[in-house]
């Protein structure tokens, strides 16, 4: 007589907001799988739903709200967690029926809730987590979180507030899930955190032992030994940095990225140029001398890939100071721009400064970085055509119905996934899968996007 293992309850999962929330709901789910609980792909097969919203801005409020709306109408046992669980009576108030609430990185308490809702049946068979943990980015790239919270004050920013200062992970904690993650296959690594710069700063870069050698909890360390990771067939995956402040020592790895040791990729979000609205902002890192230090990065590593973010619209932002910042651009000339129209988030300090913006000459604004950051963007890829470059394959496609070419999307060490451009193959021949990387020969360039074809 064989065993019969029952079946286990089957969760499903909502997961909303940055990739920052993303790796949470990765770890919430990975918690669970290990503790016996299948997952399901739709709300009918799910004998519980998780919501793990984002409470960042008002517009991701509503989202969420919207979104365990769904999940209530659609399967009705429902537990929500993450940033908007901090506001239990606001969800509580509209959907009086949910299991439970609770907090951003309140790991444990939302795993219990899923065990006190749906009990996990107790059997010896249920399955190993695979190595690296569930994962909901594809396998070939992998978000890596080095800490939480951040000691800043932005004034239009409520995460200090929600997530609590800056705590940072272990080094050696932070080396070996990376190290797992890449035996798993991943080939690509975004470091990610609130202010990855700051990272160790809490614990005055606290050294541990790492392959028998002392490693700082510093960015700097933390880059140098990502970048001596192999996967198993030897390729050194990418390495990407995300949400990096312009320190001083920010200096110090883009000779890493020279030597090959980092890919040469650099996402600062500057918000704005203008000093008195960076001053009304209250960023971090903000000095006069950063198209300086940017014209150095670009001496040492001539390839280096510049992304920013930026809000138009702030509270007091003139037309002069607007018009500074398109300026700014001119000379800065990032490869990759995303633009934002200021929406005051409740709880933030920025809601109280006078000089609002009103919403046509927010529009206004907003339209005229657009055009400005595609010109520069199509300037800059239309110097890349004819070039031999490497790409990692995200997506195959299927052979065409008349000759059978197949085409293929992929990205250049100058696009993080999901938020930049893509380089387009055609002909890419058969036996091509996602994570394959190789070279291409680039043909021809739009705005944000490039073509090509293997070299
Ligand atoms: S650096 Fe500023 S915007 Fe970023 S998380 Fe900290 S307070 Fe918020």
């Amino acid at each position: 007589m064989a065993t019969k293992i029952p079946d286990a309850p089957k969760i499903g999962m909502v997961s909303l907001g940055c990739p920052k929330n993303l790796v949470d709901s990765e770890r919430i789910l990975t918690k669970l799988r290990s503790d016996g609980y299948q997952m399901s792909a739709d709300y009918a097969g799910a004998d519980v739903v998780l919501v793990n919203t984002c409470g960042f801005l008002d517009s991701a409020k509503e989202e969420s709200l919207e979104a365990i709306g769904e999940a209530m109408a659609e399967n009705g046992r429902v537990i929500v967690t993450g940033c908007m669980g901090d506001e239990a009576d606001v969800i509580r108030a509209k959907f009086p029926q949910v299991l439970a609430v609770t907090g951003a990185h309140q790991y444990e308490q939302v795993v219990n809730a899923v065990h006190d809702a749906s009990p996990p049946i107790p059997n010896a068979f249920v399955d190993l987590v695979p190595e690296g943990g569930l994962k909901l980015t594809p396998r070939h790239y992998s978000y890596l979180k080095i800490s939480e919270g951040c000691n800043h004050r932005c004034s239009f920013c409520i995460i200090p507030s929600i997530r609590g200062d800056l705590v940072s992970r272990r080094i050696d904690a932070v080396l070996r899930e990376a190290e797992k993650l890449v035996a798993a296959g991943t080939k690509e690594l975004l470091v990610i955190s609130q202010d990855t710069s700051a990272y160790g700063v809490d614990t005055r870069h606290e050294p541990r032992m790492w392959k028998g050698r002392e490693v700082r909890a510093h960015m700097t360390d933390m880059a140098r030994e990502l970048g001596q990771l192999r996967t198993a067939d030897g390729v050194a995956p990418w390495v990407r940095l995300h949400y990096v402040y312009p320190y001083p020592h920010v200096d110090h790895v883009i000779p890493l990225m020279a030597e090959g040791l980092l890919t040469p990729y650099l996402d600062i979000p500057f918000q704005h140029a203008s000093p008195s609205v960076l001053k009304a902002m209250k960023r971090p890192a903000n000095e006069a001398k950063v198209l300086d230090r940017i014209r150095k990065w670009r001496d040492i590593c001539p390839d280096i890939a510049i992304r920013s973010s930026f809000v138009v619209g702030f509270p007091g932002e003139t037309e002069a100071d607007f018009q500074y910042l398109l300026d700014w651009l001119d000379e800065a000339q990032l490869d990759r721009v995303g633009a934002f129209r200021f929406e005051p988030v409740e709880g933030a300090a920025a809601n109280d400064l006078p000089g609002a913006v009103p919403e046509e000459v927010k529009e206004e604004r907003y339209q005229r970085i657009m055009e400005k950051t595609a010109a520069i963007s199509a300037a800059k890829l239309q110097a890349k055509v004819g070039r031999v470059m490497p790409v990692i394959l995200d997506e195959v496609g299927e052979p065409d119905e008349e000759d059978g070419s197949i085409g293929a999307t992929a990205r250049s060490q100058a696009d993080a996934p999901e938020i930049d451009g893509n380089v387009f193959l055609r002909d890419v021949g058969e036996g091509r899968k996602a994570g394959d990387m190789f070279d291409v020969l680039i043909e021809d360039a739009d705005d944000h996007d490039l073509y090509g074809v293997p070299a």
